[in-house]
């Protein structure tokens, strides 16, 4: 069952590329399609990973968003120096609910902001000496953190400073890891790129530091958890499932991880991934160089929950197999108790997506637990294979859209006129004051966990919550109100 047919699917996306110019139209089109699960390759049907077109409102984040903000801003016993001016750390602080345990300001300092609050002098005479006496200070102010990585905003990479001989001097110094990211913000086409370097500097500056280090202790039963960013407990939630179905997990990447459960991943036996889209290049690596296959799961609902987990116990033995189905057996009947209550509340909604890279097709299978449907989804940084990923989640007819821009969201949006929007903070206020139910899916909307079982119960209740709040009804857009008021005169 699918809101519109593909025809009508189809004639719609031509009707709002209608308004661009020629140019624009033509490159706008490659990344608005229609749905087809029976194409094998996404490249058939949408182009991803491209410049955004100048001029139109892209939703998108940066590189320097992507390392510090999503791979290592997470973990918790490093301080994350964001070195630059000031905006892009403090805007970015704290926002994406990275849970973690510990003292701040003592041993974790997963909230805070360190900048090296760049001046116009700066920027003339370079800031590597700022940088040093910055690193000096956190050494003496926070003596019990673990490490520092230097997330490079913009004008680092504009006036070619050398961070790198800045962390070699200091880890030597203070005898330990400093870890320099060419992440400014212009590189690459959005966040994505930003994962792609923040993955490669944990390959090349902190795996290799435990290679020749002999003195663990594994079991045949060591997982990595990784690619989970542990948003509002996300990864909490998680990894008490692999716990109960037998599994030791020995790095859970990064929420609420440390600097040593990213040395010690490689001695895992398997590399669970989550987020395929910013971290898979580290799952390849660790595969490549030190043995540990890896695969991708999904927590979201029971029902991918119920095949994850199966899928993760076949790779072990049958200890961990009955394991999985004891924890199924275990969570079955809550979780039937939840579709009971929230189910005949949300059957038949429609629900359009536009998040990062992986949610629009990792929350499909939760939403159709609730009997709702994804009509329309699009990423802001997907690649092709994830696209190819998606197609086969999504029925017949979706709409497609990839770095969509703000007009076109906002014209399809009013003419699918779904029963809830799922995206950002960017996005939020404009659908709300059209007078549709809106989640934020970035940060849960400030709820969460929506990982796991204990997630799922979460995210049927904040759906339903949204969704059938009375407020909608007594909302008229401003735009609306003043036409209205025209019309009565
Ligand atoms: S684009 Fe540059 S200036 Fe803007 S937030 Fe990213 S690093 Fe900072």
């Amino acid at each position: 069952m699918c809101a519109m047919k593909r025809e009508e699917a189809e004639a719609l996306i031509q009707e709002v590329l209608e308004v661009y110019p020629e140019k624009a139209r033509k490159d706008r089109a490659k990344h608005l399609a229609v749905s087809d699960p029976n194409v094998e390759q996404a490249k058939k049907c949408i182009v991803s990973n491209r410049k955004s077109v100048p001029g139109v409102m892209t939703i998108r984040g940066c590189a320097y968003a992507g390392s510090k903000g999503v791979v290592w801003g997470p973990i918790k016993d490093m301080v994350h120096i964001s070195h630059g001016p000031v905006g892009c750390g403090q805007y970015s602080r704290a926002g994406r609910r990275n849970y973690y345990t510990g003292h701040t300001g003592i041993n974790a300092f997963g909230t805070m902001n360190f900048t090296s609050d760049f001046q116009e002098k700066d920027i003339v005479f370079g800031g590597d000496k700022k940088l040093e006496k910055l690193i000096d200070e956190i050494q003496t102010l926070f003596p019990l953190h673990k490490g520092i990585s230097i997330q490079s905003e913009c004008p680092v990479g504009l006036i070619g400073d050398d961070i790198e001989s800045v962390s070699k001097k200091k880890a030597k110094e203070m005898d330990k890891p400093v870890v320099p990211l060419r992440c400014e913000g212009f590189r690459g086409v959005s966040q994505s790129l930003g994962h792609h370097i923040a993955n490669d500097a944990i390959r090349d500056w902190v795996l290799p530091n435990r290679d020749d280090d002999s003195s663990f202790e594994s079991t045949p039963y060591d997982i990595a958890l990784t690619g989970d960013y542990n948003i509002g407990g996300d990864a909490w939630a998680s990894r008490i499932l692999l716990e109960e179905m037998g599994l030791r997990v020995v790095a859970q990447w990064s929420g609420d991880g440390t600097i040593s459960e990213l040395e010690l991943a490689p001695k895992a036996k398997v590399n669970l991934l989550h987020c395929y889209r910013s971290m898979n290049y580290l799952a390849r690596h660790m595969e490549e160089k030190y043995g540990v296959p890896w695969m991708e799961y999904n927590f979201f609902g029971p029902t991918k929950i119920a095949e994850s987990l199966r899928k993760i116990a076949a790779l072990f033995d049958e200890k961990i197999q009955e394991g999985a189905e004891r924890v199924i057996a275990k969570y079955t009947p809550q979780m039937n108790a939840i579709i009971e209550k929230y189910r005949p509340r949300l059957e038949g909604k429609k629900v359009m997506l536009y998040v990062g890279g992986l949610r629009p097709r990792h929350v499909v299978g939760a939403y159709e637990d609730l009997g709702m449907e994804v009509v329309g989804a699009g990423y802001e940084f997907a690649h092709n294979d994830d696209y190819d990923r998606t197609i086969k989640d999504l029925g017949e007819g979706t709409l497609l859209y990839d770095d969509v821009t703000g007009y076109e969201l906002e014209e399809f949006v009013k003419r699918v006129r779904p029963d809830l929007v799922g995206s950002g903070i960017k996005e939020k206020y404009i659908f709300q004051k059209m007078g549709i139910p809106f989640r934020q899916m970035h940060s849960w909307d400030y709820s969460g966990p929506y990982h796991g079982y204990d997630g799922f119960a979460i995210f049927a209740r904040d759906m339903d919550m949204t969704l059938n709040n009375p407020c909608w009804d007594k909302l008229q857009a401003p735009w609306k109100k003043a036409e209205a008021a025209a019309k009565a005169a």
